[in-house]
């Protein structure tokens, strides 16, 4: 063949293959970009706080709805429903179980070392009830009520006087988790309803929130209260009780409060306990609800089931930060 000639056929060849590779790549790229255009989760994709090893969802294109759903809804059909113990309270912090409002009050010296010990013994019963993932609600349930009717029973016997509760709590290691200041005061500032709901001590959980500076008056809580006689001293526990695996009737018992806030028909509820995943039933005219679960103990054995029940679930995550980014958008 001419010299020319093989010239001409290697620049030819050289062009279709540029032509070939050029096509490929602009091809591939036409792909991602379409790809992501018709993405459906693009607003949590987006989010740092989403991509933590601690966050676990089954259904991310369903959470992106709500999300975006809550985005469009705004402050005004905003309110929140929570847990506290463990909740917004940590669980673990400095290689350390932290004390529950319950275990404030046991872990104090307002009460014998007897009583302490049999208190001890009721936690190392019940506790593992409460968490046992093999375990149905319905055979937890009498459990639960025996544990809290005992222990209520133990510290009633034990003269507790009102005027101590803020020196206990002082003392106790009860902490809110990491990003709390900016969870109420953001929730605050746009004057946003909080319902706390809490099986544990409504006393001592108000103090918490007190010495933390976040009781804000957008904040409600509903939990067991004591009562006082009128030298301060504990005679019993106001109402009925409420322990883990009965917060299904929470809307109920706060009728009034839930009928003023029936424009907020979008919801985030905040849980660490299979049992709180109830706290919204009976609330009226819900439009949107975001389930967000703190899984704190026996990981692994439960992971499957949380995630199963709550649309996020943040496991073994101390802090707040998740909830913190999705209130930035929306609020
Ligand atoms: O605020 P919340 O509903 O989570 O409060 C309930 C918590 O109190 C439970 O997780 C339970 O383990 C704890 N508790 C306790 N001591 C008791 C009864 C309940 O620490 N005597
Ligand atoms: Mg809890």
């Amino acid at each position: 063949m001419e010299r020319a000639a093989v010239t001409r056929l290697g620049v030819v060849a050289g062009v279709a293959v540029c032509v070939v590779i050029g096509g490929a790549v602009l091809a591939q790229y036409i792909f991602t970009m379409k790809k992501k255009a018709g993405r459906k989760t693009k607003i949590i994709e987006m989010m740092p706080e989403f991509q933590k090893k601690t966050v676990h969802i089954k259904n991310p294109e369903r959470v992106e709805e709500i999300i975006c759903s809550l985005i469009k809804g705004g402050a005004s059909k905003l309110q929140i429903i929570t847990d506290f113990d463990m909740t917004l309270s940590k669980f673990f912090q400095n290689g350390k179980k932290c004390s529950t409002c319950h275990s404030v009050i046991d872990n104090c010296n307002l009460i014998t070392d007897e009583c302490r010990k049999k208190l001890l013994q009721f936690r190392n019963t019940y506790y593992p009830i409460e968490v046992d993932p093999t375990i149905s609600t319905e055979e937890k349930n009498p459990f639960m009520i025996e544990w809290w009717t005992k222990a209520h029973t133990l510290l009633i016997e034990q003269g507790i006087r009102k005027d101590k509760l803020a020196a206990v709590v002082r003392e106790s290691d009860v902490v809110l988790r990491d990003g709390y200041e900016l969870f109420f005061d953001k929730l605050n500032e746009h004057s946003i309803p909080v319902f706390i709901f809490s099986a544990g001590i409504g006393d001592v959980l108000e103090e918490v929130i007190t010495q933390f500076g976040v009781f804000h008056s957008n904040v409600k809580v509903v939990s067991n209260f004591m009562d006082f006689d009128e030298e301060g001293v504990l005679k019993g526990f106001k109402g009925e009780l409420i322990h883990v695996y009965n917060k299904h009737d929470g809307a109920l018992r706060s009728s009034e409060y839930f009928h003023k806030l029936k424009d907020n028909c979008n919801i985030i509820l905040l849980g660490d306990s299979l049992g709180d995943l109830t706290m919204a039933d009976g609330v009226q005219n819900i439009e949107n609800i975001l389930k967000i679960g703190f899984l704190n103990d026996k990981v692994e054995e439960t992971l499957e089931k949380y995630i199963n029940s709550y649309d996020i679930v943040l496991a073994r995550d101390e802090t707040l930060d998740l909830v913190n980014a999705i209130l930035q958008k929306i609020l």
